[in-house]
């Protein structure tokens, strides 16, 4: 019985594996139209100031509208887009239009704040990387310091000239450079010093931990003091519950992004956001006494 169950289990597991690897391929296949047939969306999560609650910035997320499976999640087929050197398309694509959307709720009298985009390794490794976000920059005519790229850790600790270069010419360019997912990285924070970033995005991974796990405590309070000591704002991201946000105000992180304050929401829905955001009051879940120095 034991060895007729392993292999009905073994079965199972094979078949879902097949179906997996049928999934991908088919993503691959229909990725390859999404950017001309119009089918990829950016939703926009607001990015707030962890005291006073105000936006302070906007990140946009790519969604895919996909005519027969829905909404597909960015976790689903970036990774298939980087293999299949899709990446580019699509980063150009959420790129100008990221750019674009800031300018228009600019226009439309919405606050003033910088827009945050994803960056992919692929994309930071192109050769025309540079060109391309002049051109996105040019073509929207926002100013560099509205654009701010996110980048992970696997890009900025490469410790190598081309690095050094890439990093220094967006830097030139004026766009701001947040590091994503900061602590699930490698160890060595020696690039910190190197690479001019201008803030630490902490996991929500840590985030998820606070008030119940005293590592994870620890270690976004040491990248709270790490980041200020160089200089550098904090962001936490994935911030859902009000316990959260008072630890983090606490110890003196800089911005919040998360599910607390909003999804991220499609650009339609963003203008009454903000009008609903400004209107809650949250003051009853700030830190108790004021952050110290
Ligand atoms: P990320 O850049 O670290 O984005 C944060 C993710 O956490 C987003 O998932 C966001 O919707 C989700 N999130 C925000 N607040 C909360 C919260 O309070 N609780 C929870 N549980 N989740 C929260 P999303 O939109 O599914 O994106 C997943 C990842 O896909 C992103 O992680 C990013 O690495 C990648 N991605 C998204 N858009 C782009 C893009 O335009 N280009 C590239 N290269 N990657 C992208
Ligand atoms: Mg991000
Ligand atoms: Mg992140
Ligand atoms: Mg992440």
């Amino acid at each position: 019985l034991a060895k007729r169950e392993g292999r009905n289990t073994m079965r199972l597991f094979s078949l879902r594996m097949q179906q997996q690897v049928q999934e991908t391929l088919a993503i691959a296949r229909d990725l390859r139209w999404a950017v001309e047939r119009r089918q990829l969306v950016l939703h926009y999560q607001p990015q707030v100031d962890a005291l006073t609650h105000r936006l302070v910035g906007v990140e946009a997320l790519v969604r895919w509208q996909h005519p027969q499976w829905g909404l597909v999640s960015p976790a689903r087929f970036i990774p298939i887009a980087e293999d299949t050197g899709l990446i580019q398309e699509i980063g150009t694509w959420v790129l100008h239009e990221a750019l674009r959307q800031n300018g228009a709720w600019q226009a439309a009298g919405l606050p003033i704040v910088p827009m945050a985009v994803n960056l992919s390794v692929a994309q930071f490794r192109h050769p025309l990387l540079h060109g391309t976000l002049a051109e996105a920059l040019r073509h929207s005519g926002q100013p560099a310091h509205m654009l701010e790229l996110e980048l992970t850790e696997s890009v900025a600790m490469e410790d190598s000239d081309f690095t050094v270069t890439t990093i220094a010419g967006l830097k030139q360019l004026g766009v701001s450079l947040s590091i994503d997912d900061f602590g699930t990285g490698y160890s060595s924070l020696s690039y910190l010093k190197r690479f001019k970033v201008d803030k630490l995005k902490i996991d929500q991974s840590f985030v998820r931990g606070l008030n119940r796990d005293p590592q994870d405590e620890a270690i976004v309070d040491t990248v709270i003091s790490l980041a200020r000591s160089l200089g550098l704002r904090t962001i936490a991201e994935g911030v859902e519950t009000s316990d959260q946000l008072q630890f983090l105000q606490q110890h003196g992180c800089d911005e919040i992004q998360g599910y607390l304050f909003s999804r991220p929401v499609p650009a339609d829905a963003f203008p009454e956001l903000l009008r609903s955001l400004s209107g809650i009051d949250r003051v009853t879940t700030m830190a108790p006494h004021p952050v110290s120095c």
